[in-house]
């Protein structure tokens, strides 16, 4: 076994990893951070040094790390079973779940859980229900689906067709269904809005768009307009879910209840790989049928509705209650915004705060974030915009020092003399 200290030169030679440009990690001057420890919302590397997870160890983790009821439920499960198949099967926590998913949005038409690994998974689930609920259900002219600009769906091939933004986009889509990507619902035609399966938006606020808020009551504008054109409307609250935006799902600060509720990073509390697509009655009959009349949703994938993952986010919903998370959320997120107010670009939503830095060096960000480190605090940039969006069971005093590191980084970085704005 190669030791610790030889891990970053092997990750150099045998890793490729996501979103990262490899030349530059794998450049001799470079030391990958190798995150070996987690306890609450600290961090600690491979030198011992420790770290705020500024980021929540992208925007999944809700109630910090080595949390020991999640912990707990975790290996009590894997005691029981690891991993069963989903297709043909059933398992006790995956019931346990749907049931408690669909009882938070309480006497709603949620009535269904499709159970997937992740959030391009869990979009894709809404994408292909909608679309093929259409067809078998005498609208087979309905083949399209309506995105924002700027939105962000996630990686897989369809979920990336959603897209609005030319850098994650991908290469389109060739699977029969159509996407318009617009910048509000005024620019459709007439033949357009006959043809809509399904309208697609980051409720609130588009994430990797580098958080951009949306109006207030744009959600449930768009919300009266699919009720009225009876299309879909599919919430992608992958980043904004469990308690993101200060209640449980950014849909309840507009009382708006989907046909689509797209689940995944806070799932589990951010331990584990679990997804889930809630829906509807309506959407599930639809799918009803003799087998060979072909109706089924004949989808799914090997680790759909794993039990470990299930365990974990039956936990996580346990935690919610027993440590009261959402009604000690308000303090927090007034406590973000009387530290953050005074910064270039600032913006938030709830536990989601934002800067953005105007500077005519698009690594602005990076170098910000790279600094940040040395204050204690790990973050990642979205081009200039910094993103602070913490474990929910952040500390008060955490928050203190998570924004002086920030603070701190910006000065390295930008010295106020230097400043332009
Ligand atoms: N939707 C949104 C709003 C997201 O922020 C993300 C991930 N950042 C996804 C979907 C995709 O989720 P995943 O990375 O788990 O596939």
């Amino acid at each position: 076994m190669p030791p610790l200290s030889d891990l970053p030169t092997l990750d150099k030679q045998h890793l490729w990893h996501p979103f990262t440009p490899m030349r530059q990690w794998c450049a001799p001057d470079h030391t990958p951070l190798m995150l070996v420890q987690g306890r609450g919302c600290t961090l600690r590397d491979q030198f011992g040094r420790e770290y705020l997870d500024g980021n929540a160890s992208i925007w999944t983790n809700i109630h910090g790390h080595a949390h020991p009821a999640i912990n707990a439920a975790i290996v009590a499960q894997l005691g029981r079973v690891a991993h069963t198949s989903f297709l043909g099967f059933t398992h006790e926590p995956a019931i346990r779940l749907a049931k408690e998913l669909v009882e938070l949005l309480p006497g709603s038409k949620i009535t269904r859980a499709f159970f997937t690994d992740n959030g391009s998974t869990a979009i894709e689930s809404a994408v292909r229900m909608a679309l093929q609920y259409w067809k078998q259900n005498g609208r087979p002219q309905r083949d399209t689906l309506i995105a924002f600009d700027r939105a962000y769906h996630g990686d897989t091939l369809g979920a990336a067709s959603l897209g609005g933004i030319p850098l994650f986009k991908g290469s389109g889509n060739d699977f029969g269904y159509r996407v318009i990507t617009v910048p509000s619902l005024d620019s459709l035609t007439a033949d357009d809005r006959s043809r809509i399966a399904a309208v697609v938006i980051e409720p609130l606020i588009q994430g990797a768009a580098g958080m951009r808020l949306w109006p207030q009551g744009m959600l449930k504008n768009l919300d009266a307009w699919c009720s009225a054109q009876d299309v879909f409307l599919i919430l992608d609250e992958v980043m904004t879910g469990f308690g993101r935006t200060g209640k449980m799902f950014a849909c309840q600060h507009e009382d708006v209840v989907p046909d689509f509720l797209c689940l995944a990073k806070g799932l589990t509390g951010g331990y584990l790989p679990l997804a889930v697509t809630l829906t509807t009655e309506r959407v599930f009959d639809g799918f009803l049928g003799e087998p060979h009349e072909g109706r089924t949703f004949f989808y799914g994938h090997s680790y759909a509705g794993s039990q470990l993952g299930c365990a974990a986010a039956l936990a996580s919903l346990q935690i919610f209650r027993d440590e009261h998370l959402l009604e000690q959320l308000p303090a927090k997120i007034a406590r973000m915004g009387e530290l953050m107010a005074d910064l270039p670009g600032y913006r938030q939503c709830g536990m989601i705060a934002a800067i953005t830095l105007d500077s005519p060096d698009p690594g602005l960000g990076a170098k910000v974030c790279l600094a940040a480190r040395s204050h204690g605090l790990l973050t990642r940039p979205i081009a200039n915009t910094i993103v602070l969006m913490p474990p929910l069971c952040i500390t008060l005093e955490e928050i203190d020092r998570m924004v002086a590191a920030l603070r701190a980084a910006l000065v390295e970085v930008r010295p106020p003399a230097c400043q332009t704005s």
